[in-house]
């Protein structure tokens, strides 16, 4: 066994069906949350309208203009809130926007969040913080906006479409996949990644055929969980420093943009990274770019930019942003070349292929 060091964060998992109707009071009332400030996008009100009824009084203001990738003014305004309800706890009920709305609460008044994710978009378990201003994203690491309680009740996630399934299980994939080459990647948060990647096919397969099979939810709420914890210690690489660029410049949907690029990521960065083959192996394949494609055609993932919104024109502007940014961890070297073949391939929904980078440098 090679040295290695683990950061292990804190926080509190509650996970079941049902443990939102049930524990959501207790675990408030643990924290001695008495003036919550409930984040919920508008859409997923009503799903949060019945898990705060018992809560009474407890609940000071509710903020709904949740919007993606955390847009400056949306800050602003949740701050506003929190500020006028005087608040002293927040809890955030929704996917990865509402968690991150709750999070930019957290990171300038290090109030505690409650979240109870509905998607498999992993935040919860991260203490990353990510905010859009003038047409880039931004992220960092604070320990202030990790929550302090999680309550993963795979009920929730009942009602989500097929498509936002998929596309939310790829992102929690892509979490496990670059958590195997990380810049805090060891072999703790390696075996996570793969356990995660495993529920997460197991749970995606099924599902797409029944979307209230609540054994597939469960495995699927299970994996995005390990994939945002292993993800939160081992830290991100390339997927995901292209999706934000790519989030950021063109307003692409989040989840969807990280199901269409993480094949191509995972075929260029595979041979520089030997965790990568046992963890194509909980996919059924020696090859995780082949695993992802098999997996992204029987549950029908997007596999365009193009289709997402992405202007041809795009790929030089993201080429020239992406290239401004610090590369120099990923296993594998890469020149501008590879990040435009990448999106290129990526763009046009191409097969992701490991022999399309085969004249790029090995390995580090
Ligand atoms: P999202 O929160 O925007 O939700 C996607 C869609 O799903 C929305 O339309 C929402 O209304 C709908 N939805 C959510 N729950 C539902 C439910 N139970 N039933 C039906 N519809 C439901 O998107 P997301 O993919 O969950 O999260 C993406 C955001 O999270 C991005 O901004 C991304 O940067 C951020 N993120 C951050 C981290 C981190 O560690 N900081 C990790 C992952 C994602």
């Amino acid at each position: 066994m090679t040295a290695f060091h683990y950061d292990a964060l804190p926080g509190r998992v509650v996970f079941g069906a049902g443990c939102s109707t049930r524990q959501l009071e207790p675990e408030l009332q643990a924290l001695g949350a008495r003036r919550v400030l409930l984040v919920v996008a508008e859409q997923e009100r009503a799903l949060a309208d019945k898990l705060i009824a018992p809560l009474g009084t407890r609940v000071a203001a509710t903020f709904t203009d949740v919007r993606q990738h955390v847009p400056q003014a949306t800050v602003e305004r949740v701050l506003a809130a929190a500020r006028a309800a005087d608040a002293d706890a927040v809890l955030s009920i929704g996917g990865g926007s509402t968690t991150g709305t709750a999070k930019a609460v957290a990171l300038r008044t290090s109030l505690p969040i409650v979240a109870v994710p509905t998607t498999y978009a992993g935040s919860e378990m991260t203490p990353i913080w990510g905010m859009t201003a003038g047409g880039r994203k931004t992220t960092g690491r604070d320990l202030a906006v990790l929550p302090k309680t999680v309550l993963y009740d795979p009920d929730l996630t009942l009602s989500l479409p097929s498509s936002i399934t998929v596309s939310s299980a790829f992102n929690a994939i892509a979490h496990c996949v670059e958590a195997l080459y990380g810049p805090g990647a060891n072999p703790i948060t390696s075996l996570v990644a793969v356990e995660g990647i495993r529920a997460l096919a197991a749970g995606l397969v099924p599902v797409v055929t029944d979307l209230h099979d609540s054994a597939a939810r469960s495995d699927l709420l299970y994996g995005a969980y390990l994939a945002g914890t292993a993800f939160a210690a081992a830290g991100s690489g390339l997927h995901h420093t292209i999706c934000h660029v790519l989030g950021g410049a063109f307003d692409l949907p989040h989840a969807p943009t990280h199901a269409v690029v993480l094949p191509h990521v995972a075929a260029f960065n595979e041979p520089a990274v030997p965790d990568m083959r046992r963890a194509a192996r909980a996919l059924g394949s020696d090859s995780m770019a082949d695993g992802l494609a098999a997996l992204a055609a029987a549950t029908d993932a997007p596999t365009s930019l193009r289709e997402l919104g992405m202007p041809q024109d795009g790929v030089e502007e993201a080429v020239r942003v992406i290239m401004q940014k610090d590369l120099s961890g990923n296993p594998r070297p890469l020149t501008e070349g590879d990040v435009r073949a990448i999106l290129g391939a990526a763009l046009a929904g191409r097969p992701a292929a490991v022999e399309a980078y085969a004249t790029a440098a090995p390995t580090r």
